[in-house]
């Protein structure tokens, strides 16, 4: 048996209409580089209201290692990756950009630590001068806090960007979430892993989809789909203000009781009354933030629905299939 290994790149398109035929040229230039293996390029259409799609189906009918899955809306990034994730048959899958801010010949160094016998490929950004000082200051403080409130520590300064083998990619088919924090869920599977440092380059073509509320939110997911410390905290920030409480009442019975009584006392109270009040709108929130993930997982709804997909043969289709629960229901009898 002499099977050329086939390694997966898997990349969401959400808009990237400017940006396809450099994205084409670069990645067709890496496998041609690599004529070892065999590749295919799963692309997620991520309801794109560009010509995105189009684009992406013409790219499969020439070349048929593109291979086009179109979601029936905008998901986000997580869900799209999850879809690739899903339809990936490689004995690697490689999550890529398709904006181009990753170098593509990464690629290869990539696959030649997996063939050293790495299960996982981390590519570290070492330098991210291409980003803003405020976003690279709220991503370095975000990895800190996560890290010491998770048990799952996410690597800082990585991406999506990495190999990950047949193996890995199975373990992460099989975890059921529907809200899927990527990052948190690859780091979470572990295995064998390599990091390779590079130089993150600016976009290519258009603009970021991620705005700062985007990223706010992504941030509160990322910690509190691998965390519960914050719940914890509120146990812990209750007592230390029932303790101080008590002090306090011991202190005031004392004075009331050598001094006598003592009416001036509205400033005191009033500040108690506040900060125990604000105390619990903040634990109320947070209990929020978990009853309500709690609430969107319960529903069990799939974390995407394909429309159709295109150039995928049978034999992808069937292992799609079984890899995972989630997404298929509604494809029917669409499929071209
Ligand atoms: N993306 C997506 N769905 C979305 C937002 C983004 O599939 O709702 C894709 C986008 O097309 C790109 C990748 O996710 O391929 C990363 O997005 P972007 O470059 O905007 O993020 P940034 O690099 O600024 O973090
Ligand atoms: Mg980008």
């Amino acid at each position: 048996m002499n099977r050329k290994k086939c390694v997966s790149i898997i990349v969401p398109f959400y808009n990237e209409a400017d940006g396809i035929d450099r994205f084409r040229n670069a990645i067709a230039g890496v496998m041609a580089k690599a004529p070892a293996y065999d590749f295919e390029v799963i692309c997620v259409d991520d309801g794109s209201q560009d010509d995105t799609l189009e684009q992406l189906i013409a790219l499969s009918q020439e070349d048929n290692r593109f291979r086009v899955i179109e979601l029936s809306r905008n998901f986000g990034k997580e869900a799209a990756l999850t879809a690739a994730i899903d339809f990936s048959n490689g004995d690697a899958a490689i999550p890529f950009d398709a904006d181009l801010q990753d170098p593509p010949e990464l690629i290869l160094t990539m696959i030649e630590k997996w063939e050293e016998g790495y299960e996982v490929v981390l590519a570290r950004r070492a330098d991210r001068t291409v980003d803003t000082y405020l976003k690279r200051k709220t991503a370095g403080m975000f990895y800190r806090f996560h890290n010491r409130m998770s048990d799952t520590k996410i690597p800082e300064n990585v991406g999506d960007f990495r190999l990950m083998d047949s193996a890995v990619v199975a373990a992460i088919k099989r975890l059921p979430e529907r809200q899927r924090f990527m990052k948190g869920l690859f780091a979470w599977v572990g295995f064998r892993t390599a990091v390779i440092d590079y130089k993150r380059a600016a976009r290519q073509a258009g603009e970021t989809k991620f705005s700062a509320w985007k990223l706010w939110n992504f941030a509160l997911e990322g910690i509190t789909s691998f965390s519960t410390v914050p719940l914890r905290l509120m146990a812990w920030v209750g007592s230390v203000g029932t303790l101080t409480t008590l002090a306090y009442a011991l202190y005031i019975t004392f004075k009331t009781l050598i001094y006598g009584v003592d009416v001036p006392g509205y400033a005191s109270l009033l500040v108690a009354i506040l900060f125990m009040g604000s105390l619990q709108l903040i634990g109320l929130g947070i209990l929020g933030e978990y009853i309500g993930r709690i609430y969107m997982e319960s529903k069990q709804r799939p974390a995407y629905l394909v429309r159709r997909h295109y150039g995928l043969t049978g034999s992808d289709e069937a292992s799609a299939q079984s890899a995972s629960g989630f997404g298929f229901q509604s494809r029917g009898d669409r499929d071209g």
